[in-house]
C-alpha cells in the first residue's frame, strides 16, 4: 500500500541537468521516469511541477540585464521544455502523461484546468503541470504549492539533491543534522530555507504537508511512497 494516494511531485530542473552543467541529462531524465512509473505502478495518482533552472531563471537573467518580466517568462517557457522532455521520457516506457500549461499554448499542451487535471490522473495519466503559476515574480516553488493544493494533493514531494530539511547547510556545515519531521512554525522561527516564503506559506495556510527527500537516488521516490523514513516531514 502506498502511503499517499495523489501527491504533487516537484522536480527540480537543477537536478535534470545531470553532471553536465547545462541542459537536460538524458540518463537522469530517464531515471526519473522509471522512478515515476514504480510509484504509478502502486496506484498513486501523480501530478509533477518540473523547475527550469537548468535552462534560465528569470532572476538571474535580469542581473544580467533582461527585463526582469520577459526574463521570467523566458523561465517559464523553461518548464515548459523541461515537461515536454519528461512527458517525453514516460511515453517512452509505455506511461501514459499530459503536459498542461498555465499559459495558453495549444498545441504544446493543454490549457490547466483543476478538473480536467484530476479527470486524468483518476485515468491513470501522469500531470505535468508547466509555465509554474503563469506569473511573473514566483517561482516553480510556488507553483508546486499552488497546483497541489488545487488538485487537493495528500502531500508534496519535493525531490531534491540533499535527503531532507537540516539544521544548516550539510554541504557548507559538516555538523549540520537532519530534521525527520518539522513544523512550518519552525522552520520559519529558525530561518530554515526549504522554498521560498511565498510558497512555503501557501502551504502552511491551506495545510498541505512537504516531504523533502534525495530524488536523485534511484529508488527514493518509491521508499517514500512505501513509508520509509529518508526524508524530512513539513507540516503545520
Ligand atoms: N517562473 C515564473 N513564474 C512561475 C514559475 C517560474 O516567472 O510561476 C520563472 C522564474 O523566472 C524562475 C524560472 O521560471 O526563475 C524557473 O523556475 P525555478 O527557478 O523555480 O526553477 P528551479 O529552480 O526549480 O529549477
Amino acid at each position: 500500500m502506498a502511503r499517499f494516494k495523489r501527491i504533487l511531485l516537484k522536480l527540480s530542473g537543477e537536478s535534470l541537468m545531470g553532471n553536465q552543467g547545462y541542459g537536460i541529462d538524458a540518463t537522469r531524465l530517464g531515471d526519473y521516469a522509471r522512478q515515476i512509473k514504480e510509484i504509478h505502478e502502486m496506484g498513486v495518482q501523480i501530478g509533477i511541477v518540473i523547475g527550469g533552472g537548468n535552462i534560465f531563471r528569470g532572476l538571474s537573467g535580469s542581473q544580467k540585464g533582461f527585463d526582469r518580466v520577459k526574463g521570467d517568462q523566458m523561465g517559464m517557457c523553461a518548464t515548459v521544455i523541461n515537461s515536454l522532455a519528461l512527458s517525453s521520457a514516460l511515453g517512452a516506457i509505455g506511461m501514459k502523461s499530459k503536459v498542461m500549461t498555465a499559459i495558453r499554448m495549444e498545441p504544446i499542451g493543454e490549457f490547466y484546468n483543476k478538473w480536467n487535471a484530476i479527470e486524468a490522473m483518476k485515468a491513470g495519466y501522469i500531470c505535468i503541470f508547466s509555465a509554474g503559476t503563469g506569473n511573473p515574480y514566483f517561482t516553480t516553488d510556488t507553483g508546486s504549492s499552488l497546483r497541489g493544493i488545487e488538485i487537493e494533493a495528500d502531500v508534496m514531494l519535493k525531490g531534491t539533491r540533499v535527503d531532507g530539511v537540516y539544521t544548516a547547510d550539510p554541504e557548507k556545515d559538516p555538523t549540520a543534522t537532519k530534521f525527520t519531521e518539522i513544523t512550518y512554525d519552525e522552520i520559519y522561527n529558525k530561518g530554515l530555507k526549504v522554498m521560498d516564503l511565498t510558497a512555503t506559506t501557501m502551504c502552511k495556510e491551506n495545510n498541505l504537508p512537504i516531504y523533502v527527500f534525495n530524488m536523485d537516488v534511484v529508488g527514493n521516490l518509491k521508499k517514500v511512497m512505501e513509508g520509509e523514513e529518508i526524508g524530512t516531514l513539513v507540516h503545520n
